[in-house]
């Protein structure tokens, strides 16, 4: 997930035209690329920026994609972090590295800061806590807590379950926005093959249109896998273009893929 970036260090050339669909999603972050772009105006009038964005919904949705957008809409620094990556077996070792990545935040502001699977270190803490964990959240609020006007460092943090986030970290200050990414409609699917297929050499037998019909309850994620994999079949049927049975074959795969991990969900 760290592709898409330009020779210039962590500057994600991905823009908003990349991420199909979600168009609303796309219209509230224009009040936060706005914050970036002008946060001179916002200081000025004394308004504080806002410091988390979290994104939540099922998996696949472009949550990261987005992310790198408002990057890459703000010629900011992108930071992408996992949260399964700060629980270590050492106590100390999560906070540390919240510390060093939020230092490198602030030495290259403007930043967004992207936390994927923020659930794994932000998760409701109980009696049985693990020790580990709750210093690396501690570290995490202490940092949201402490950026200076003059740095902006936006954090976005991306979950599939909204309901196991510590109330903590959805206070006021912290990640205080939550937007919902969900799976694309028809009109959205139709976009989001137009984007995976814009540099595919397509035959006419390819009605977009009925493609996004037939894909109904799949992520993004997926689509650009059937698009891509209907790419790959072309190739090994030794074609020129693709065609409508390279794409059905493709969908096919998907399916059957998904069959594999998941019985239920088909
Ligand atoms: P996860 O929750 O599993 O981390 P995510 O929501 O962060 O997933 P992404 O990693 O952003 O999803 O999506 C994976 C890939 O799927 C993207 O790199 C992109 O190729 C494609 N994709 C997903 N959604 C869209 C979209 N709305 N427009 C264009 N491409 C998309």
């Amino acid at each position: 997930k760290t592709d898409d970036m330009s020779s210039e260090n962590n500057k994600p050339s991905v823009s908003f035209k990349d991420v199909a669909g979600l168009d609303e999603v796309k219209e509230e972050l224009k009040e936060i690329i706005d914050f970036i772009n002008n946060s001179e105006k916002y200081n000025k009038m004394g308004a504080k920026i806002p410091r988390g964005v979290l994104f939540y919904g099922p998996p696949g949705t472009g949550k990261t994609l987005l992310a790198k957008a408002v990057a890459g809409e703000t010629n900011s620094t992108f930071l992408y972090a996992s949260g399964s990556e700060f629980v270590e077996k050492y106590v100390g070792v999560g906070a540390k590295r919240v510390r060093t990545l939020f230092e490198k935040a602030k030495k290259d502001a403007p930043s967004i800061v992207f936390i994927d699977e923020i659930d794994a270190i932000g998760s409701k803490r109980n009696s049985d806590s693990n020790n580990e964990k709750d210093q690396t959240l501690n570290q995490l609020l202490v940092e949201m807590d402490g950026f200076y006007r003059s740095q902006t460092v936006i954090v976005i943090g991306a979950t599939n379950r909204l309901d196991l986030l510590d109330e903590a970290l959805l206070r006021p200050g912290r990640f205080d926005r939550h937007i919902y990414v969900g799976n694309p409609n028809v009109k959205a699917r139709k976009e989001i093959f137009g984007v995976h297929t814009k540099d595919k050499p397509l035959d006419a037998s390819i009605d977009i249109e009925d493609l996004a019909r037939k894909t109904h309850g799949f992520s993004g994620a997926q689509l650009a896998n059937i698009a891509n994999e209907a790419a790959i079949i072309a190739v090994r049927n030794k074609k020129k273009v693709i065609d409508i049975n390279d794409f059905n074959s493709a969908i096919e795969r998907v399916v059957a893929g998904l069959e594999v991990k998941n019985p239920s969900v088909l």
